[in-house]
């Protein structure tokens, strides 16, 4: 089966998870602060945080930001689950924006048709979440202008976009957002196994950040309360959790930040090759994007028919060894969020995308080959639909 995305390691990266695991550090030891280091450098932003998860990234960032029982967090159901999970963990509420049909993303124009309902309802959101879905950035800009106006933080979740850009800067430079949060799983962009990082420019969230992602506690003598602290002392500031991610995953992920602009570029070559290939299909491309890190590559079946022949393209392409995917159920369809009050129908732009939606291989080690096979497979199948 030639599956949907995939890790690429190489000897080098596997030198240097033999390396971190030899040494005298398992896992507080020097690669995470070098791999947080690396990380800011390359989005050009103050602070990175590496923890054990996108899902905690987001988790901490909700915290960071002040999240709490009561609070409000928006974000897009065109997304995997743990966006907006993140909120439930704080004990906020939960809401979502509708996509833009074209792009799929947060459709900006809803979210300010929103913002002005919730203002008179005395129902402002404090997060917004929009999610940087396949690789593409959300239209930050104007999300960054309605969070001034509304006085809601913004957390970006970019667990598709290490290497994407927005407006000629680097995603995760948080020009426009609060925080940015990433995903290291080995099916985006680069991998330490488990693991994701959060970037920031602000002191009072990285202290945050730093403290939460292990119990609460600090060592940080000009943080302690303690007057005059004994050199063994730590204190326990806050509820924080055990969010820490590894020396050996970090010495993975520091090794796959070396070809992260090389994995960036073979995708977009990848995706160039779709285009070309596809552009005569009975199909709806996705949108194109030069600056994005083009994580998924979604094509829409028959966007003019209904959802049992999306099901069937599917399974016949499951049948001829194809691994592809859907990304994603929207989020409020799930029990889980049935269950606090959603419904069908809500967000109809998503659902109906949802509908169409199949996710086609993409990821650096798939061959022209692979490729072309299919695309191959794929006209066969649509012809016999
Ligand atoms: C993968 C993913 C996450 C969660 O990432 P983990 O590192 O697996 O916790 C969150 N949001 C989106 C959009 C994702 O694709």
């Amino acid at each position: 089966m030639i599956p949907y995305g995939k890790q690429d390691i190489s000897e080098d990266d596997v030198r240097a998870v033999v390396e971190a695991l030899t040494s005298d550090f398992l896992t507080q030891g020097p690669a995470i602060k070098k791999l947080e280091d690396t990380f800011a450098d390359y989005c050009g932003v103050k602070y990175a945080v590496a923890v054990s998860s996108c899902t905690a990234a987001l988790h901490l960032s909700c915290m960071a930001l002040g999240l709490k029982d009561g609070g409000r967090l928006w974000t897009t159901p065109n997304t995997f689950v743990a966006t907006a999970n993140a909120g439930l963990y704080c004990g906020a509420d939960v809401d979502f924006v509708d996509i833009d049909p074209a792009t799929y993303l947060m459709c900006a124009n809803k979210l300010e048709a929103k913002l002005q309902q919730a203002k008179k309802n005395d129902k402002l959101p404090n997060i917004v979440a929009p999610v940087h879905f396949a690789g593409h950035s959300c239209n930050m800009k104007k999300i960054h202008e309605l969070s001034k106006q509304y006085g809601f933080k913004i957390i970006e979740d970019a667990a598709h976009c290490i290497g994407a850009s927005y407006k000629d800067k680097k995603i995760g430079s948080c020009q426009y957002s609060d925080i940015a949060c990433f995903s290291l799983h080995p099916v985006k962009i680069i991998t330490s196994a488990e693991g994701g990082i959060v970037t920031t420019n602000d002191e009072e969230v990285y202290q945050s950040l730093m403290m939460n992602r292990t119990h609460g506690i600090t060592k940080d003598t000009e943080l302690i309360e303690l007057k005059n602290a004994p050199p063994w002392y730590f204190e326990q500031q806050t509820l924080g959790y055990h969010y820490r991610i590894t020396d050996i995953q970090c010495a993975l992920g520091l090794s796959q930040m070396k070809r992260l602009d090389e994995f960036v570029e073979k995708r977009r070559e990848l995706v160039n090759r779709y285009f070309e290939k596809l552009s005569n299909f009975p199909i709806t491309l996705p949108p194109q994007s030069t600056e994005s890190s083009w994580h998924l590559f979604v094509i829409q079946i028959a966007p003019q028919k209904t959802n049992p022949l999306k099901t069937d393209v599917f399974n016949k392409l499951r049948e001829k060894g194809i691994g592809v995917n859907v990304h994603y159920i929207p989020v409020h369809t799930h029990p889980y969020y049935k269950k606090l009050g959603f419904e069908n129908g809500m967000y109809p732009n998503a659902e109906k995308y949802y509908e169409h939606a199949i996710t086609l291989p993409l990821f650096p080690l798939l061959t022209n080959d692979e490729q072309d096979y299919i695309c191959d497979t794929l006209r066969d199948v649509l012809n016999h639909v």
